[in-house]
């Protein structure tokens, strides 16, 4: 999008501009140049075409969606062009620093991974003239610090921390021994990581190494290319066999998604996750929690669901719990499976069945659990609140976006194959089932003992 709209000429993003000084392209935040309005809220067509500042956003939009051939609906822009203001309007308010630190592009660029400068910068040359001019640009550019933009990408640390947070629960729990504490602990210390992609993926050469072996010549009739790339496969996956990379081949890199891989005791968080709404290191911190973090612990929770708790710290089939543990954790699950097959869902009513979802239920107490605790550890009452919710206490914004990410549309889906076929518990139960399990979420809405999101019988894990 940013860079389509660097086709049409405009230096000014928002958030951020560009301008060439002298043989420099200097990227610095906006300045917020807004001026301010009275009677905005009356604001109509004329009047903006009158006002200089919005009528520049007016053309703006205007011309974006003449040169892609969309109709110019002219109250719709006018309307568009209001939220902009106001939006700027609530920017100015935040703190811009007159002085800008300046980095270096590569910082830039990766403490704000989720916008694509070079791309921008390419939209912004001549045609044609894109690859000489970007060799010499290149090495020309400025930057400088965003206010408003975290400073390192958070997910990794994320991981280290949901880790330590953890481990603290257990070591907290009240009624695990210390032999199976022990052995719990050193899973989660244990447990890898794979964030984006493997490492081996960036490499230098790597692609190239990788199809060394796989030669196609001109003379080959058509069997002979089916049988040669058929070997290269087999090759291929033999390597795999061979390879530490801890992920099948044609496995799962684009998907949107997280997951726990128990075979070999490893966290993925697989790069489109990443991405928004999930994440974005624009976020406030406890927005990240509530997103990518409760996730990121949910997936850690797998190594301790019903299904996966018996693999040892390498994922081998090795109970090393104690027995009194283990049926004290049984009559624990039993509580979760108990409630759920009670729970009266908005679309299949009291149909549910727990056992089918135990470990993602399982799973979920978890990742809601700790994300709380380090939510709670940070201490991030002064951060800033979402726009447009800014009278809102900030634990019930994070308990109201964990919820959100889980909005979905009314299940159509046919009663007796979900209940019976999917592993994970309904939206609705996800929500509301989970949170009603969490004394700090009755506290947090003022919930009545014995209300439906209070209930006196809550189930918890460890
Ligand atoms: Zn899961």
């Amino acid at each position: 999008m940013v860079s389509k709209i660097a086709k049409i000429g405009t230096l000014d993003f928002g958030l951020f501009q560009f301008y060439p000084v002298l043989n420099h392209l200097i990227i610095a935040p906006s300045s917020r140049g807004v001026t301010e309005m009275s009677g905005i809220e009356k604001v109509c067509f004329q009047a903006l075409i009158s006002n200089s500042p919005l009528f520049f956003k007016f053309q703006m939009i205007s011309t974006f969606l003449d040169v892609n051939d969309l109709d110019v609906d002219e109250n719709l822009i006018t309307d568009h062009v209001k939220e902009i203001y106001e939006f700027d309007v609530k920017l100015k308010k935040l703190q811009f620093l007159d002085y800008p630190e300046k980095i270096t592009y590569s910082d830039l660029k990766s403490k704000i991974s989720t916008v694509d400068f070079d791309r921008i910068i390419h939209s912004l040359f001549l045609p044609g003239r894109k690859e000489k001019l970007w060799a010499i640009v290149e090495k020309r550019v400025e930057s400088y610090a965003h206010p408003l933009f975290a400073g390192d990408v958070e997910n990794v640390k994320m991981i280290e921390e949901s880790k330590k947070v953890f481990i603290e629960m257990i070591q907290e729990s009240t009624w695990f021994h210390e032999k199976t504490k022990k052995a719990a602990i050193l899973k989660v210390q244990k447990m890898t990581k794979m964030v984006g992609y493997p490492e081996e993926f960036e490499k230098t050469g790597a692609l190239d190494t990788l199809f060394e072996n796989l030669l196609i010549l001109e003379s080959d009739t058509y069997s002979i290319l089916l049988k040669k790339i058929q070997r290269f496969k087999v090759e291929l996956a033999l390597e795999n066999v061979a390879s530490e990379l801890g992920m099948e081949l044609g496995g799962r890199l684009y998907a949107a998604n997280a997951f726990y891989q128990p075979s070999i005791n490893q966290l993925r968080v697989l790069a489109p996750f990443m991405d928004d709404p999930i994440f974005d290191s624009t976020y406030p911190e406890y927005v990240q929690i509530a997103t990518l973090g409760k996730i990121i612990n949910h997936e850690i929770g797998h190594g301790f669901d019903p299904n996966h708790r018996g693999k040892d710290e390498n994922g081998e089939e090795r109970d090393l719990w104690l027995p009194e543990d283990l049926v004290e954790y049984e009559k624990r699950v039993k509580c979760l499976i108990e409630q759920y097959n009670e729970y009266d869902d908005p679309d299949f009513g009291k149909k549910l069945n727990g056992s089918v979802v135990i470990s993602e239920l399982v799973a979920d107490g978890f990742g809601m659990d700790v994300a709380w605790k380090i939510f709670k550890k940070l201490g991030l009452a002064s951060q800033a609140k979402l726009i447009g919710f800014k009278d809102y206490p900030i634990d019930k914004l994070f308990f109201q976006t964990v919820a959100v990410n889980l909005c979905n549309q009314r299940s159509k889906k046919d009663v007796d194959f979900a209940v019976q076929f999917d592993t994970h518990p309904t939206d609705s139960f996800r929500v509301n089932g989970v949170f009603s399990n969490m004394k700090a979420f009755a506290e947090t809405f003022n919930c009545p003992v014995g209300s439906p999101m209070n209930p006196k019988k809550k189930c918890d894990l460890f």
